[in-house]
């Protein structure tokens, strides 16, 4: 079996499809390789290798060694050296890398190959011993901590102590007598945390460093992110091994990270940064502050023009904005990475709507590759109001490292911003810096603040991914994690203290600031433009306020598809008609209180169809246990009694007559209007008014009645009796005509495989995959908060059901209702209602399913609407 595959000049075995089993970075070294990119030679080893030597105790599937020493063969070949040779020494990194990029999570070890003969062999032939011991030193520090785990902080106690007796601040400025001491006392270090003498066979090396990155790709936090990520379905890791070029040769090496555009804004710009006599993480690490990529062209255009053409090339090649890697040797320049640059929503939106425009893809594609459901999402987020910031006590400025606005206290550390969430208590993440350790806590604040690092550093990067606001590298603030607070000279912010985060311009304010609803620009509509015409299933809202229904349209909807008329009776001055209605004691009453419900419910109807003229609304008939609509609080009960002009303790029998065990499975749904029709009359006497008045004012509304939580033909049979028979009453009153349809949700299991004979009655159908997750898999979705998230950390669920459809169970539910609806009734509307209507996976299952719309929450509309798009293309 093949696990090792080559990259080069002279051989390459893979390419850019294969991310599945090179891992992104590996697929990509190999795809430059081939199209004239100057990638370093090296090889890949697969995740196949790394899931069965994982799998198998850590030890290596039969012939990997083998594979693997020919892979060095290669490197050596191409690049004329040896590894662990006396006169032409090969050095190589080791280079972690999944299918899904994971910035920072796993481990890469550079300069691998070097011992005490071969820094002399490096010395002899770059006349560089500065150099030479800068790289023993590094490969020492990574080695220890990677392999071995060895803290990297002893290391950098160390280089801090002899920083401190020769008086000097940078690490640059450390001579080459004083790296060779440095490494000296790295070893000695490693000795005494590890009981060993620090390895110096290089293929000995070799292996320990393979084996570190295969287990990395099980180390905790490598397993938060993929949880936070939400990344599924990935065997293991790739490892690359790639021969060494080296940016800490002096000043006229260096090594970089640039974007081809500017993964913020979207500005189709080179976007940057760099550091001279560097190496590797350096320019990510915050250790010196990286220059801007422009600076560049000033130093060097020769080589600025290079890179400019490499990143013009890669665009075009993946006709994607990239994030590129690259070292300079001695004024020759290496590209060591590429991959599909994280961007936020509004970088999303420009990128697609300017490469259509550049010709560089066809819209379809852009809409498939270049814009995620998450990027409309952000741009859905609030900003800061206007004047909201005048008058600001502006605490500093750094780098607007990932835009939106983010309000929070202030916490110093993951645990409790952890903590923070779980209390649903909004926090800012403040730290001098972040690291792969941190992302349980990134992920709970609303914001995060860095004194220190670039726009490129892991607080950034992995801020701009998650769409979450994000100031970088203000200096402006000293934080003091020992007394749990940061000051700028001026103000000291303490633990708990609010402060406001402004990612568009990277200011940072003391207090609390208003925030207000987004505007979309100009790229937003044209590209929505787009997706409208490429979608071919209907996006629908769920409201029942004329402002909901309102947002729903002006982002798009096509009607609405769910109308939960019982909000509308929890409004004031109304709830106490409904408590006459459920506490009346026969049915005169009862239509009596009904009767002063009319009015209200009617000019909901009203206000509703005016906003959605011509489209259609979908009106649920009331659903829910009446003893919601009733108090549970001692003082309220008296209060309610009086309003309602009864005894306290008649009210209290009737509270305790309506108690029921599970009320979610008790007299509810159509289970109401079986028992008291009256109230399905009053509701659609208040629609088909409702209509009527539209229809004066020439105006044409399309309600669609649905009748809920149906289990039988039977029981739809009678309520769609009771709502035609009031209808055409209704009409004929008026003298007037009018369209209406009566259908029925589907959320009862069995309703769903007796669809067929529901169907033969129903005009249309709404999956309410709400009720319906939580009758397949018999969770309660109020108390399943107590196990669900340990049935996620566990693996026996992966996803939320109540967020992502569960299409292997619920959704063959989905999947007969349709079937079995249409073979009855062919013309039969189908939809699906409920927090899985604006969830992309279940969006594109509805299209799969084919079904005619699907509903969601206002806000969610523009994302059904892309992932809607999406599922066609
Ligand atoms: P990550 O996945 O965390 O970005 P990488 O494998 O890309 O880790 O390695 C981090 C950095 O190490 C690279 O950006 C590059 O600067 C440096 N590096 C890796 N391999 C080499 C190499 N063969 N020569 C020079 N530098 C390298
Ligand atoms: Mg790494
Ligand atoms: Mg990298």
């Amino acid at each position: 079996e093949k696990y090792v595959y080559r990259f080069g000049k002279l051989h390459t075995d893979g390419d850019k499809s294969m991310k599945m089993l090179l891992g992104g970075k590996g697929a990509n070294l190999a795809e430059m390789s081939t199209i004239g990119i100057p990638v370093p030679p090296g090889f890949t080893i697969s995740t196949e290798a790394c899931q069965k030597t994982v799998n198998n105790q850590m030890s290596w599937p039969e012939t990997l060694d083998k594979q693997i020493e020919d892979g060095v063969r290669h490197i050596e070949k191409e690049m004329g050296l040896k590894l662990g040779d006396r006169k032409d020494p090969l050095l190589i990194s080791v280079r972690s890398g999944a299918a899904v990029s994971m910035p920072g999570m796993m481990d890469t070890i550079l300069n691998l190959g070097i011992n005490d003969r071969v820094v002399e062999a490096l010395i002899a032939k770059t006349g560089n011993e500065r150099f030479a011991y800068d790289s023993y030193r590094r490969f020492i520090d990574m080695f220890g901590d990677v392999v071995m785990g060895v803290s990297h902080e002893y290391f950098e106690e160390a280089i801090e102590k002899l920083k401190k007796e020769v008086g000097v601040e940078q690490d640059i400025d450390l001579t080459a007598e004083q790296l060779r001491e440095l490494t000296d006392r790295y070893k000695a270090i490693y000795r005494k945390v590890t009981g060993h003498m620090f390895p110096d066979d290089p293929m000995e090396q070799l292996k320990f460093a393979v084996n570190a990155v295969f287990n990395s790709w099980n180390s905790a936090r490598a397993i938060k992110y993929r949880q936070i990520s939400n990344i599924h379905g990935l065997i293991g890791t790739a490892v690359n091994v790639q021969a060494m070029v080296f940016g800490n040769m002096g000043e006229k090496s260096g090594t970089g990270v640039c974007f081809t555009r500017n993964p913020a804004t979207g500005e189709h710009k080179l976007y940057g940064e760099f550091l001279l006599n560097a190496q590797g993480e350096d320019v990510v690490a915050g250790i010196r502050t990286p220059s801007d990529i422009d600076e560049l062209e000033r130093l060097n255009p020769d080589i600025f023009n290079e890179l400019l053409g490499y990143t013009h090339k890669l665009e075009a090649h993946y006709k994607n904005m990239q994030d590129i890697e690259f070292t300079i040797q001695e004024g020759t320049l290496y590209i060591l990475q590429t991959r599909n640059g994280k961007r936020t929503g509004t970088a999303a939106l420009k990128i697609a709507v300017n490469m259509v425009d550049e010709g560089l893809l066809p819209k379809e594609e852009a809409i498939r590759d270049l814009v995620e459901p998450g990027h409309i999402e952000q741009l859905l987020h609030p900003q800061f109001k206007e004047d909201a910031l005048n008058g600001s006590t502006i605490l500093g400025k750094g780098l607007p490292a990932s835009p939106g606005a983010a309000v929070g206290k202030v916490v110093f550390d993951s645990k409790r911003a952890e903590e923070a969430e779980e209390k649903g208590d909004p926090v800012i993440l403040v730290r001098i810096e972040t690291s792969p350790e941190d992302v349980g806590g990134m992920s709970s604040a609303e914001g995060i603040l860095t004194s220190r690092g670039g726009m490129t550093s892991h607080a950034a990067v992995v801020a701009r991914g998650w769409g979450k606001p994000c100031v970088a590298g203000c200096s402006d603030i000293v934080i003091n994690y020992k007394a749990r607070s940061f000051t700028n000279g001026d103000v000291t912010i303490k633990e708990g203290d609010w402060i406001s985060l402004n990612g568009n311009t990277g200011e940072v304010l003391k207090g609390k600031k208003e925030l207000t609803n987004p505007e979309f620009g100009k790229e937003y509509r044209r590209f929505m433009n787009w997706v409208g015409e490429i979608e071919d299933m209907q996006v629908r809202a769920n409201a029942e306020t004329p402002e909901d229904a309102e947002t729903a349209r002006s982002y798009g909807a096509k009607g609405i598809g769910l109308a939960r008329t019982e909000h509308m009776f929890f409004k004031p001055g109304r709830v106490k008609f409904m408590r006459k209605m459920i506490i009346a004691n026969n049915e005169v009453e009862r239509r009596a209180a009904l009767a002063k419900l009319l009015p209200f419910q009617k000019q909901d109807f009203i206000e509703i169809f005016e906003v959605m003229e011509g489209l259609p609304v979908t009106i649920r008939l009331l659903d829910p246990p009446l003893h919601e609509f009733l108090p549970q609080e001692e003082d309220e009960i008296k209060e309610v009694a009086e309003e309602l002009e009864v005894s306290t303790e008649v009210l209290k029998d009737k509270i305790n007559l309506l108690k029921e065990f599970n009320p979610m499975l008790g007299h509810r749904g159509c289970r109401l209007g079986i028992t008291y029709p009256e109230i399905t009359e009053m509701q659609t006497r208040a629609i088909i008014e409702a209509v009527i008045e539209l229809k004066k004012s020439g105006k044409t509304a399309l309600p669609e009645i649905m009748i809920p939580l149906v289990s039988s033909m039977e029981e739809f049979r009678n309520q769609r009796k009771v709502v035609d028979d009031t209808a055409k009453a209704v009409l004929k009153e008026f003298g007037e005509t009018a369209d209406y349809k009566i259908g029925t949700m589907i959320e009862i299991p069995r309703a769903a495989i007796l669809a067929d004979q529901i169907a033969e009655e129903a005009d249309f159908f709404s999956f309410g995959t709400n009720d319906l997750t939580q009758l397949t898999f018999g969770f309660s979705r109020d108390d399943a908060v107590k196990f669900l998230p340990i049935y996620m950390a566990k693996g026996i669920i992966k996803q939320d059901p109540f967020q992502v459809l569960d299409e292997e169970g619920v959704g063959q539910f989905v999947q007969a209702g349709t079937r079995l609806g249409r073979m009855t009734n062919p013309n039969l509307k189908i939809g699906i209602c409920g927090e899985h209507g604006g969830d992309p996976d279940s969006v594109n299952f509805a299209y799969q399913t084919g079904l005619n719309y699907v509903s969601c929450s206002p806000f969610r509309v523009p994302v059904a609407h892309l992932a809607s798009a999406q599922a066609v293309l």
